[in-house]
């Protein structure tokens, strides 16, 4: 189960079956009482949101987990299915120093206090961690990167190179567009036509498409146990008060963050 906390201010969505085995986590909102920011807290280097506020968006979280600013990494993502390995002379890329690794939507790492970081503004934010901490994966999964199982290829990540067994794997499937509103043509439903209930016909033509059920069905397909997989009920373009949507707002939308730190 999902549930919001507060941190120092900010509210941020936490996973109990994350908690349950003390992996350190959180899937940020736009809300924070503490800070004055233009349009809400966002993790987006972007127009319209001031390059500090952004900066103090990071330290925050920084804070939040107890480590430097300069331990955070983050993606670099563009629709792929493409998963990178955080070693330690990687850790701060993407925020605090340039990356060495583009076209990545999922990063990985065994090492400890260095929190990973995916952003989203209504695609699926998934973390995966091991009961056991010794490893921590963050996934950027649109449709596009649904389409490609970029989570199974972390599953296999942890089963193959880091010698995790399937059942020590959980997975938190974070606050996205959900089947109520991500609506998509026909050519992009007949993609997911394999899995059950994955869209609804509607009478405008056009389909609505359900990214959980999609990107859970994935990870019981790998072998992932049914209790392992934790899904938030949230959905971005719906709640406007918690979280960005770039189908509610356009590309002029802030970023949500989505961390995990081992
Ligand atoms: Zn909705």
């Amino acid at each position: 189960m999902f549930y919001s906390a507060n941190f120092n201010g900010m509210t941020v969505i936490k996973s109990d079956l994350f908690d349950k085995y003390g992996i350190a986590h959180m899937f940020s909102t736009v809300k924070d009482t503490k800070r004055k920011t233009v349009n809400g807290v966002n993790f987006g280097f972007r127009e319209g949101f001031p390059y500090e506020e952004t900066v103090d968006s990071y330290k925050k979280v920084a804070d939040y987990f107890g480590v430097n600013f300069e331990k955070i990494t983050k993606a670099a993502q563009t629709h792929t299915d493409h998963i990178e390995k955080i070693t330690k002379n990687r850790i701060g890329m993407g925020i605090s120093k340039e990356t060495d690794f583009n076209d990545t939507d999922g990063i990985y790492t065994i090492e400890k206090n260095a929190p990973l970081c995916v952003f989203t503004a209504d695609c699926v934010p998934v973390l995966i961690a091991d009961k056991n901490n010794r490893a921590v994966c963050a996934v950027h999964s649109g449709w596009r990167g649904t389409e490609k199982k970029i989570t199974e290829k972390a599953v296999k990540i942890f089963t193959g190179e880091l010698n995790i067994p399937l059942e020590d794997i959980i997975c938190a499937i974070g606050p996205c567009i959900s089947k109520c509103c991500f609506e998509v043509s026909g050519e992009v439903a007949d993609v997911f036509e394999g899995y059950e209930n994955a869209s609804v016909y509607k009478p405008n033509g056009k389909y609505n498409l359900d990214l959980k059920k999609i990107n859970t069905d994935i990870l019981l397909n790998a072998g992932i146990p049914k209790e392992n997989i934790d899904v938030c009920e949230l959905c971005t373009m719906c709640d406007n008060e918690l979280f960005y949507s770039y189908r509610r707002d356009g590309e002029k939308t802030g970023r949500l963050g989505n961390f995990i730190m081992r």
